[in-house]
């Protein structure tokens, strides 16, 4: 680890990890779109701090707990649509161009990788989406912005046109199980990334936490983008605590030289 080198020798030493092999993967979490505006659940004065967490079980069993999950959401939308993706996220997008990112397992929900030009097909988004909502009875999916648009109407309480059944954002919500096809695409990234690039997560939500690891385990060299100490800081080959907009764009101009 050589994190008490300057900002521009780890840069340049990004660079040439990533020039020099094909197989990149990427893995974001929240930090990366805290610098487009949207808030982490864990940071104060975010839209989490004024409601309760609700739980699937709960959203199953608890008419007052979805309309609250549903308030709760149509704040964040409006959150959501302000935002726009950032220099990292940009950056990303244009290491796939080069045909160097073969995969980008994200935790965010905010479809801003997809909105910075980033293949849909090129991004594992391991809790799901906030873009749509599904019928959790039928599966039956809308864009989240014709549920959203109706939400008032029907008292924060919308319901299936076709089966009747609940409608929830197309997130993974807490108490729910991760998406199983999602999951074997992540690990299966992991084992044959060369050099991983983690970007904006604390590494502390299992099991996408253990992906990163596993990364490692492989032989694939690390480069960690945090704000603040990860929970395996020390698997990392280059280590960056500043700006994910600024770490990228500077490595992705050195690699463009
Ligand atoms: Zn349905």
């Amino acid at each position: 680890m050589d994190d008490m080198s300057s900002f521009e020798e780890r840069c340049r030493n990004a660079a040439r990890l990533i020039d020099g092999h094909s197989s990149i993967m990427a893995f974001t979490g929240a930090g990366i779109s805290t610098e487009s505006g949207v808030s982490d659940f864990r940071s104060p004065g975010g839209v989490w701090e004024r409601y309760r967490m609700v739980t699937y079980q709960e959203f199953i069993a608890d008419r007052d707990a979805r309309k609250g999950y549903w308030r709760m959401k149509s704040e964040l939308f409006r959150e959501l649509s302000n935002a726009k993706p950032n220099a990292a996220h940009i950056a990303l997008a244009a290491l796939e161009r080069i045909g160097k990112l073969k995969c980008l397992v994200t935790q965010n929900i905010d479809g801003l990788h997809q909105d910075a030009g980033s293949s849909p097909g090129l991004v594992i988004e391991l809790h799901g989406t906030n873009r749509e909502a599904v019928c959790l009875s039928c599966s039956k999916r809308w864009p989240i912005g014709v549920v959203n648009s109706i939400l008032e109407e029907v008292d924060f309480e919308p319901l299936c046109d076709e089966c009747n059944g609940f409608i929830k954002p197309a997130t993974v919500s807490f108490g729910q199980a991760m998406p199983e096809e999602e999951m074997v695409k992540a690990f299966r990234c992991a084992q044959e990334s060369e050099v991983l690039i983690m970007i904006g997560s604390s590494l502390q939500v299992e099991p996408a936490a253990s992906i990163p690891r596993f990364a490692a385990e492989n032989g694939s060299k690390m480069i960690y983008v945090n704000r603040t100490e990860t929970a395996s800081d020390h698997l990392a080959d280059i280590l960056f605590r500043e700006s994910a907009g600024k770490v990228m764009s500077r490595v992705l101009e050195l690699l463009n030289d």
